[in-house]
Formats: C-alpha cells, structure tokens, sequence
C-alpha cells in the first residue's frame, strides 16, 4: 500500500525538479547593475567598518551612539553644498533644507527622498523616532516634528555621521 503511494509522489517530484530545473536556466537571476536594488545595501562587519570609519564613526554610525551637543563639526555649518553619509557616501541632505535649530547637532527640515528610512526607538526611556542611511544601515540620528515650515520635522543628526561636500568644489 504505502509503496504504491510513494511512486507517484516520487515521479512528481522529479517532474517538479526539472520543471524548476527548466525555468531557471529560461531565467537567469538578474544581474543587471543598473537596475536599482531595493533595501540596505552595503553590509560589512564590524571589523570591515572599523576600518573604514574613526573610532567616533563607528561609535556612532555602527553602534548608535552620540556626539556631544555642540561638539559636532556640522553643528553651525551653513555653507551650500551636500552632506552624505560618512559610512557610504550616499548624499542624504541638502544645505537649504539646514537650519540653526539651537539643539546642538546639525538640523535639517527635510531629506534627499528614499535614502533615511526611519524606526521606532525606545531606548533611554525615550519614544523617538530613529533615522538611518537606507543603504548602509549607519545610524544618523533621530527626526522630531518640531521643525520649521513646510514639513514641521527636524532631522538631528550626528556631525560624525556626516561628510560635507561644498557646491564650489563640485
Ligand atoms: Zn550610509
């Protein structure tokens, strides 16, 4: 009885494997590199990016900590230019979307679309609003809606999480 039951279940199986078998080699996987590729990125280890980023990159970026407030380069930084991300590069902020919030960290009203992606927080006993790189993971900082017009947000990000590329150097 049972063996009766297992050989066609053997036979589908195997005409599964090669239906599979067939469909895969009809359909290559996508090796396209100028097709955009969705969700984080660029994944290193910690010891791939200690060697990339200064102690304080990494303490920040990798490990989600803070600066000082106003110890940060980018604090009252208000030349035109970009600002990207210190771990990969990608250009996250634009300097007529900064303003002189007072907090302490740099603020900026708005970002570059589809390169933060934003997570609960709940650590310190805090409710806030995380922000990181959409391509590398970094940890910038956090995004609170105290800001100015038009979006009423004020991303505070870390001035370590940053590198500043100047319009006059472009
Ligand atoms: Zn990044």
């Amino acid at each position: 009885m049972t063996r009766s039951i297992k050989y066609p279940i053997l036979i589908t199986s195997i005409l599964l494997v090669s239906l599979i078998t067939s469909k895969s080699f009809g359909q290559p996987a996508n090796t396209n590199p100028t097709k955009p590729i969705q969700g984080q990125t660029m994944q290193l280890t910690d010891e791939q990016w200690k060697e990339r980023l200064t102690n304080e990159q990494f303490n920040i970026l990798r490990k989600k900590g803070t600066e000082r407030a106003f110890s940060g380069m980018y604090d009252e930084h208000f030349d035109a230019g970009t600002y990207t991300c210190a771990g990969c590069g990608t250009v996250l902020f634009q300097s007529d979307t900064k303003y002189n919030s007072g907090c302490g960290w740099p603020a900026f009203f708005n970002f570059i679309p589809g390169t933060i992606n934003e997570h609960r927080d709940t650590s310190h006993g805090m409710n806030r609003t995380e922000v990181t790189c959409a391509k590398c993971g970094g940890h910038l900082g956090h995004v609170f809606e105290d800001g100015p017009r038009p979006t009423g947000l004020r991303y505070c990000i870390n001035s370590a999480s940053l590198n500043f590329v100047s319009d006059s150097t472009k």
